[in-house]
């Protein structure tokens, strides 16, 4: 507006006779009389210089502007993620095999867990003045998730501990099953005058009771659940000690792992993985977990439920860092196992954190990443999935075999050990002699071998 000022008070000025000799002015440069009247176009012999620079406007011109307000409706921004807020760039999807940084939140994964984790309860037994010795030592997290834990159990006592998990301890034999139960159908005694053995001024083991599991339909196996003895009445000091130090080891007959009725307990055991392209090297894992990630980033089912379940819980990213986030926890565990005959089949134990805690939606989860379409294949070699597993009748962990326990290996260890017999399906021998005091499992096999009847056998110590 200024400006326009300026010029419009120079063409009155020149009309006015100041400039002498312009007629006018074209812009801000005055016409004179010398310029070609036939094409209107300037002499520029006599255009004057181009007016001075102006001097730098005040602090005060030089606010910035403000607009004035309007009335005029504004689109709202389309919702974005903080993440994507801040990072523009678009989404690199990593290189599936990079195992750089990962696998991530692996101290959350219950399988790497040991017993006696910090901090220690703030009352323990004396063990000074303990009248029963037991193995002080750190061993491997018990990890069953309840539905597990509870199986084949009655509902009468399944439904008492969901109504109040928090009053009820699992106390679980090592080796528990059918087979144990009916050569201890006492144990439930022999566990309470152990436990009672804690008891000190600041102890109370007034009022624990521990009642066998009751089955709610005759088991086939000698392994089969109802597995936990169910301690009640412990005082809050006695459970804290139980629940930390976890194993038991007192005698073979007499070994336990205590453990909470936990609801909210979920396995990161996601698959096997059997064939010739699994080896105990690191770029054969690398090599078969690149190929599952890298399949499952394709897949467009898989896109879209990772998209959906970690949308609802609130995990930020697009489309694809979500089905990136999905499998950053994914790990691979090598497991030496032999078949029937004998012949070494190593197995990857792939493990992942669960990403909902929906019971269903975490079958859905698993069947899609088992079930990829068209297979995982490494350098030629299927990956077959699931076709063997991992079992250990001992401490009822899905991460290794029975004859790769290490609960027998820790030292100081009181409890049962035994020779693993590997048999299946119809090789199946039970050599039940009388002088065998220690039940021996088949660890692996088949799928349909464990379904069929009486996969074990007897061995002696
Ligand atoms: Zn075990």
């Amino acid at each position: 507006m200024e400006t326009r000022g300026t010029t419009d008070s120079r063409v009155r000025q020149s009309v006015g006779g100041s400039d002498k000799g312009a007629i006018g002015y074209i812009g801000q440069y005055p016409v004179s009389r010398q310029s070609c009247p036939p094409c209107r176009t300037l002499n520029p012999r006599v255009l004057p210089p181009p007016p001075p620079v102006p001097p730098p406007r005040s602090a005060e011109e030089t606010q910035p502007f403000t607009p004035p307000h309007t009335t005029l409706s504004i689109r709202p921004l389309p919702n974005r993620t903080p993440a994507q807020a801040m990072n523009n760039t678009p989404f690199v999807m990593p290189d599936p095999e990079s195992m750089v940084g990962l696998p991530t939140k692996a101290n959350e994964n219950p399988h790497n867990h040991t017993s006696q984790p910090d901090p220690n309860p703030t009352v323990m037994p004396d063990g000074d003045n303990l009248s029963v010795p037991f193995t002080f030592a750190i061993f491997p997290r018990i990890v069953i998730p309840f539905g597990a834990l509870t199986q084949n159990m009655a509902e009468a006592q399944v439904e008492a501990i969901k109504a109040d998990p928090g009053k009820f301890l699992a106390v679980i034999p090592h080796g528990a099953g059918k087979q144990f139960y009916e050569r201890n159908p006492h144990a439930n005694r022999e566990a309470k005058a152990f436990i009672e053995s804690f008891g000190s001024t600041e102890i109370s083991i007034t009022g624990i009771d521990i009642a066998l599991p009751i089955s709610h339909h005759k088991a086939k196996r000698d392994f089969d659940g109802p597995w936990p003895m169910i301690l009640s009445g412990a005082s809050p000091e006695l459970a804290a000690f139980l629940k930390w130090h976890q194993t038991f080891s007192v005698n073979r007959r007499l070994t336990f792992h205590v453990v909470p009725f936990d609801l909210e307990l979920e396995s990161w055991v996601i698959m096997t993985i059997s064939g010739d392209a699994v080896r105990d090297t690191p770029e054969a894992k690398r090599k078969v977990l690149g190929e599952i990630k890298r399949k499952l980033w394709k897949d467009t089912h898989f896109h879209n439920f990772c998209n959906s379940v970690l949308s609802a819980a609130q995990v930020p990213g697009s489309l694809a860092q979500r089905v990136v986030h999905a499998t950053n926890t994914f790990d691979l565990t090598f497991v030496q196992t032999q078949d029937s005959a004998g012949v070494d089949t190593p197995l990857f134990l792939l493990t992942g954190k669960p990403i909902t805690k929906d019971a269903a939606l975490h079958r859905q989860w698993l069947a899609m990443i088992r079930g990829i379409p068209k297979g995982y294949v490494v350098d030629m070699h299927a990956l077959i999935i699931d076709k063997r597993w991992v079992d250990c009748v001992w401490c009822k962990n899905k991460i290794h075999p029975a004859h790769g326990c290490p609960f027998d290996k820790v030292a100081g260890w009181l409890g049962p050990r035994g020779r693993v017999v590997v048999t299946t399906g119809a090789a199946a021998t039970v050599i039940a002699a009388t002088t065998m005091t220690t039940v021996i499992a088949v660890v692996v096999g088949t799928e349909a071998a464990r379904t069929a009847t009486g996969t074990m056998t007897v061995g002696p110590l």
